[in-house]
């Protein structure tokens, strides 16, 4: 049942070839299984056999959505009511939210069951899933490897067929760069696809959610659940979600894809550059044409993120206070300790660090020096990306500049992994819809295929990676001891 995909699973669902209670319980076995991963930060057992039971009513009176009884895992950075919600952190380890997500309560009414929430970087601050308060996740490839992140739980889980699929976010790269390290398919839809209400804000004008899959086909399914319009969140766009399955076969004849040069500079390691580039000759095969564009502010986007997310952040975080939400220190002498000594003892290093940053880039004397400055540059990089899409229906190149590193190999050096994600940031300071597909791998590393798209043209990229999938098995791969 583990290694089917979520179209498959349906089908067999309504098929009667075994019920949603069987196949959550086959889920939850391998969960339980393989803890060595440590992919969730909480398993919700009952819940999900309780959801699984209604699944399998609504299945026998037939009409239910196509997602009824299938499990999908949730990146604990979205709000669910009655089972924990932690952001990978000590600061909400004891939090439960009173509500639900948009995107968990979506994923309700379509019948899917919630196995479990997955573990994280602490508020989604990383690119390796090391700095969770849970401890770091292992990658299924190789256990002494990390998964990538911010999104390593969601990614390892799907690669080690824990779930089906699950959610994640993307703020510079957390679905891309994770997908791309454990060899499984993920989207990054458009800034405002996606509603960002009860998703715990890391940098509110980045973050987006989208499904992390073991192929293109359960990326649009996993979309179609996830996308609208949604008033609870000011910057969610009011514009109608297309049929994100009904453009999957469409030929590649003549389609244009731009090689934005600065993808391909001489710092790209070499084997990674072979994946990429034969990933790119089987889509000529396909008969897509190559056109080369260039993004010449590509090598400004990670200094720019670096102020901007931080600056967001600091003020997203201010909430946590030891007063309104999660941990509190232990006898706080006044006010003023209560603050500091809950925030200090709360937080994580990283996190203290981003606070720290964003505080200072946005503090009087230095706002125009630095967040005003990062602004500018973040519209030229929006404009070089814009104009690159306008010579070419898509663009492709890597997605991470290594394959899944050591734990623990880049922990020591925050700049060294901040350049984790130097090809995915430059898509959300943009506000683009991005994918990451398997393409090959290095040493027994999987390696992603990144493609990026214009505003809500998901169904292309879907469209583009479908059709890739249809020739290659690299999403087929299973990592051994998983199979
Ligand atoms: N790795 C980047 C960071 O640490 C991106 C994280 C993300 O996309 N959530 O901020």
């Amino acid at each position: 049942m583990h290694n089917k995909t979520i179209a498959e699973i349906a089908r067999d669902l309504r098929n009667k070839q075994y019920s949603s209670v069987e196949l959550t319980r086959h889920f939850l076995d391998r969960i339980q299984q393989h803890q060595e991963l440590n992919a969730f930060v909480s398993v919700a057992d009952e819940h999900a056999l309780g959801q699984a039971e209604a699944a399998d009513k609504a299945l026998a009176a037939g009409d239910a959505p196509l997602l009824t009884g299938i499990p999908i895992g949730q990146k604990d950075i979205f709000c669910t009511r009655g089972i924990k919600t932690s952001c990978g952190s000590k600061m909400l380890d004891n939090f439960e939210s009173p509500y639900d997500a948009t995107v968990v309560e979506k994923f309700k009414q379509n019948g899917a069951v919630m196995p479990g929430k997955l573990n994280m970087d602490e508020f989604a601050m990383g690119s390796s899933n090391e700095t969770s308060f849970y401890g770091a996740v292992r990658n299924p490839w190789n256990v002494d490897c990390v998964p990538g992140g911010s999104s390593g739980g969601s990614a390892a889980a799907v690669a080690a067929r824990l779930v089906p699929a699950a959610t994640g976010t993307d703020t510079g790269g957390s679905i891309r760069q994770p997908s791309s390290l454990c060899g499984i398919t993920g989207l990054k839809p458009t800034y405002g696809r996606v509603s960002r209400y009860g998703m715990i804000a890391f940098a509110s004008s980045l973050d987006q959610a989208g499904p992390m899959t073991r192929n293109a086909e359960d990326a649009a399914i996993l979309l179609q659940a996830m996308a609208g319009f949604d008033g609870k969140d000011s910057t969610s766009v009011e514009q109608d979600v297309p049929d994100y399955r009904a453009e999957l076969n469409n030929s590649l004849q003549g389609l244009k894809i731009g090689i934005p040069k600065e993808f391909f500079s001489s710092d790209l390691n070499a084997d990674i550059a072979a994946v990429v580039n034969s990933a790119i000759a089987e889509y000529q095969k396909l008969g897509a044409e190559l056109v080369e564009v260039s993004i010449p502010s590509l090598n400004q986007s990670i200094p720019v993120y670096y102020v901007i997310a931080p600056a967001e952040c600091s003020a997203n975080l201010s909430r946590f206070d030891g007063v309104r939400f999660g941990y509190r220190c232990e006898n706080p002498q006044d006010l003023a300790d209560l603050y500091t000594r809950s925030r200090g003892e709360g937080f994580g290093a990283e996190v203290k660090r981003r606070i720290l940053m964003g505080t200072y880039a946005l503090s009087a004397g230095y706002y125009d020096a630095y967040y005003l400055k990062a602004q500018k540059i973040r519209r030229m990089i929006s404009e070089d990306f814009k104009k690159a899409l306008s010579q070419a229906d898509v663009l492709m190149g890597p997605v991470s500049p290594s394959t899944a590193f050591g734990i623990g190999e880049k922990t020591g050096d925050p700049i060294e992994m901040y350049l984790s994600d130097i090809y995915t940031i430059g898509v959300n300071l943009a506000g683009l819809p991005g994918m990451s597909v398997p393409a090959g791998f290095v040493d027994n590393k999987p390696v992603g295929l990144q493609i990026i798209g214009d505003y809500f043209a998901e169904s292309r990229l879907l469209n583009v990676a479908h059709q890739f999938q249809q020739v290659t098995d690299w999403h087929q791969q299973i990592p051994q001891g998983f199979e």
